[in-house]
């Protein structure tokens, strides 16, 4: 039977579900699987098989996938964490374990609207950048969605172990290139390259660190005063204090209303590879990052977190053969419980949907999930009918606006290799455009056989032609066009963009109109030419 109100509010209330957010070789893989260690899901780090000296992490799956150059993957990792003070000093014996949800977010070659679409389930995000490269462009890409959404961000700059900027400089960095002001709670002890532990800014006391061989283990913290600190760390530690004294003479003190409006990012330093500073993440997100809440549908009513239950589809993963057999839905639960064997409904057909095959799924191992709350992330098999943004529901019907779609930067032309597939060509690319597979564009001087499509990673125009094939028996030719960028434009300022050179208006299917530019100078030349025409970035629709 379905749990109390009450019992639901104390689940949500435990409840973290965040996402990182990263350049490719920051460390997300390494930080997952430091979370892991220190949930204690994994024993060990590296236990997984190898990649370069260090093992592959649990995140890295679905290799066969990849190795096909077609992964679009999705992890969501569940684990449990029993908070023990954000200095170590202060645990309550009687407090619930955290349940922490990680919902990955597809990167390197395999970037994607999916990635995009995952931060549309997530309450928090993790910016983990690299102590030595700072902000990078895939972050800024992440971390623009996570400012439109309203997504809190906590920073963590990892990599402390090996020589990188100082504190400041990466403070500076972050609060000028995007405007979000840095509030450590921590600061180093020792530069970057030499690693020795945390000043706390809240208690004064230093947390110091030992390192583990190959840094397998969870790493030993003692807890020293600030006496002892200086004693033992001089120099090391008086640059700390020095550092947080400057920073709250700057007002760089953590303000929970400032992160929650996400104008602050509490800051933390680590080293994933030797699991310092993971604690302090796992406490800060346990402390500071906001439990699930209630959202709002179609009609801005909010349907509250102890309501009956209702979730978002936010990526859904078609198995590549053509029996369609294995094609995942990821939902996000928004409120009630979820059982196992639910019948819900399908917001968008009006149609039920049985839950019998729901599962967690988190690396290899898929587990079958009998009961969730609001932040969870299941998984749903057989979900064809399922697009990401649908909303399935119990109880009174609820519909959530749509997940909207993200700035492309990649378009190519598609049509069928032979004039008579025509009709399965258009078929098939209704479909995948249905499913958030990938944007189609049209305008009337290419006109309809060969529509150009547009994505966020080049990955997703594979994904539409291996699907082509494998489902419709369609063979198509792909055509890279050479425009990088589109901004958002209205029918009086078309026929001008249209006349310009390397320019071209589309009609996307939900009725955008998006020019596309060759590159950024190109889009600057026309603005500075033609300064009243409509030009605007895209980020997130809707
Ligand atoms: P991802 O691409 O963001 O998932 O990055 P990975 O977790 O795969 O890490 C990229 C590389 O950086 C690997 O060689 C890691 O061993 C290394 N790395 C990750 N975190 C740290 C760290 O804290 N310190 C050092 N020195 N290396 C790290």
């Amino acid at each position: 039977m379905s749990s109390s109100p009450d019992t639901i509010a104390r689940e949500v209330r435990r409840r973290r579900t965040f996402a990182i957010i990263s350049h490719p070789d920051a460390g997300k893989s390494t930080m997952t699987e430091a979370l892991a260690l220190h949930a204690r899901m994994i024993s060990e780090a590296g236990a997984v098989h190898g990649k370069a000296g260090r093992k592959a992490t649990v995140s890295d799956w679905m290799e066969m996938e990849k190795a096909r150059g077609i992964s679009v993957s999705s992890t969501a990792l569940q684990f449990n964490y029993t908070p023990t003070g954000l200095a170590n000093d202060d645990p309550d014996p009687s407090a619930l374990p955290n349940v922490i949800n990680l919902v990955d977010t597809p990167g390197h070659a395999d970037f994607s609207e999916d990635t995009y679409r995952v931060l549309t389930a997530v309450d928090a995000a993790v910016m983990l950048i690299d102590a030595a490269k700072g902000l990078e462009p895939q972050t800024l890409k992440l971390f623009q969605v996570c400012r439109h959404r309203g997504i809190p961000v906590i920073t963590v700059v990892n990599k402390w172990d090996r020589p990188g900027q100082t504190p400041l400089e990466l403070i500076d960095e972050i609060s000028e290139r995007i405007g979000l002001t840095p509030t450590p709670l921590y600061v180093p002890v020792g530069i970057a390259g030499d690693f020795r532990g945390l000043y706390d800014r809240r208690s004064g006391k230093y947390i110091k660190f030992s390192r583990t061989a190959g840094g397998a283990k969870i790493a030993p913290e003692e807890l020293l005063d600030a006496e002892t600190a200086a004693a033992t760390e001089a120099d090391a530690w008086t640059a700390a204090v020095e550092e947080s004294e400057l920073l709250s003479e700057m007002g760089q003190d953590h303000d929970q209303e400032l992160f929650l409006a996400g104008e602050t990012s509490p800051m933390i330093f680590t080293s994933a590879m030797l699991n310092f500073g993971v604690r302090q993440l796992l406490e800060a997100l346990v402390s500071y990052a906001p439990a699930p809440a209630g959202r709002a549908d179609v009609d801005g009513t909010v349907r509250e977190v102890t309501d009956p239950f209702s979730a978002v589809v936010f990526k859904v993963q078609a198995g590549m053969d053509s029996s369609h057999r294995d094609r995942l839905a990821y939902m996000r639960i928004v409120s009630g419980e979820f059982e196992r064997g639910m019948v819900v409904t399908h917001a968008q057909t009006g149609r039920p949907f049985a839950t019998k095959y729901a599962q967690a799924v988190f690396g290899r191992d898929r587990s079958t999930v009998d009961t969730a709350f609001p932040g969870d992330v299941v998984g749903l098999v057989n979900a064809t009918a399922l697009a990401p943004g649908d909303t399935l529901f119990d109880g009174p019907r609820v519909e959530f606006p749509p997940i909207g779609s993200f700035a492309p930067e990649h378009f190519a032309t598609l049509r069928a290799r032979t004039a008579g597939k025509y009709k399965q060509f258009r078929k098939a690319m209704d479909q995948l455009e249905s499913e958030g597979v990938v944007q189609v564009l049209r305008n009337n001087t290419r006109g309809d056989a060969s529509p150009v499509l547009a994505a966020v990673g080049p990955m997703q125009f594979e994904v539409v032609t291996a699907r082509m094939l494998a489902e419709f028996t369609v063979e198509t030719l792909l055509e890279p066009l050479g425009y990088s960028l589109a901004r958002r434009t209205d029918e009086n300022s078309s026929a001008e963009l249209d006349r310009q050179r390397g320019v071209e208006v589309f009609t996307r299917t939900d009725g955008a109109l998006l020019a596309l530019f060759s590159d950024k100078w190109r889009l600057q030349y026309i603005e500075k030419e033609h300064p009243d025409l409509t030009l605007e970035p895209l980020v997130a629709a809707g």
